[in-house]
């Protein structure tokens, strides 16, 4: 028999802090990265789980590894990526973050300037390493033009699929909420899920991940 297939998920937000005490981050909750885990086990994979900070208990017999910032996500995904059969990018990690932290506390004094830069990008590191034996499968959440961004990140980050939400002030995808999406895969198919909820989302994942050939 062969051994169980390893599943790499990075999951919730990062923190960028800009002094001690204080940070920039989104709302995400980690909550699709923990089913995602979760429906991993159920499949009987072996899963690293990699994620920001959240308020979610990691499912039973994941290997849980807690990160705050961007970069030590970036390193634990490293470590752990040539190991991995599948990597699955659900994280939000912060595109931004302090050029320069300050070591004190900033004080409240009037309107300050604050030099941000780019977070290396994880997905678009690693998918130079990729090889023809790993599936890829990264997110993305957009404001506007989501299936033109998607399939540009897509292609740029060698996925095999992306899941696209649409972000709207009525209604976003943080948290315990339904979703709807869109799934773009390498050959161009496109897929519309209306309104379901995150374990279901897992499901159609992993039904996908299943039909890929490594
Ligand atoms: O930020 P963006 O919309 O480009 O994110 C698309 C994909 O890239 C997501 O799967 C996300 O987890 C990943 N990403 C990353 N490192 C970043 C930003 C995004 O791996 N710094």
């Amino acid at each position: 028999m062969r051994p169980a297939r390893l599943v790499l998920i990075t999951s919730g937000p990062t923190q960028e802090f800009i002094d001690p005490v204080r940070f920039i981050s989104n709302p995400s909750t980690g909550r699709i990265g923990y089913e995602l885990a979760r429906e991993a086990k159920l499949r009987s994979f072996k899963v690293v789980l990699i994620s920001g900070p959240t308020r979610l208990a990691p499912p039973k017999n994941v290997r849980f590894i807690p990160v705050i910032t961007g970069l030590e996500m970036r390193k634990m995904v490293k470590k752990f990526f040539k190991q991995a059969d599948y990597l699955i990018m659900a994280a939000a990690v912060s595109d931004y973050k302090a050029a320069r932290p300050k070591k004190q506390k900033i004080k409240a004094e009037g309107a300050i300037k604050l030099k941000l830069v780019r977070n290396p990008d994880i997905l678009d590191e690693v998918s130079k390493n990729k090889g023809n034996k790993k599936v890829l499968v990264g997110f993305a959440l957009e404001t506007r033009n989501l299936v033109k961004n998607a399939r540009l990140k897509l292609r740029k980050k060698k996925l095999d699929f992306i899941v696209a939400n649409k972000a709207e002030r009525s209604r976003t995808p943080f948290g315990d909420n339904k979703v709807s999406c869109v799934i773009i895969d390498k050959f161009g198919e496109k897929r519309n899920l209306r309104n379901i909820s995150k374990r279901e989302l897992s499901r159609v994942i992993f039904d996908k991940i299943e039909t890929v050939k490594i």
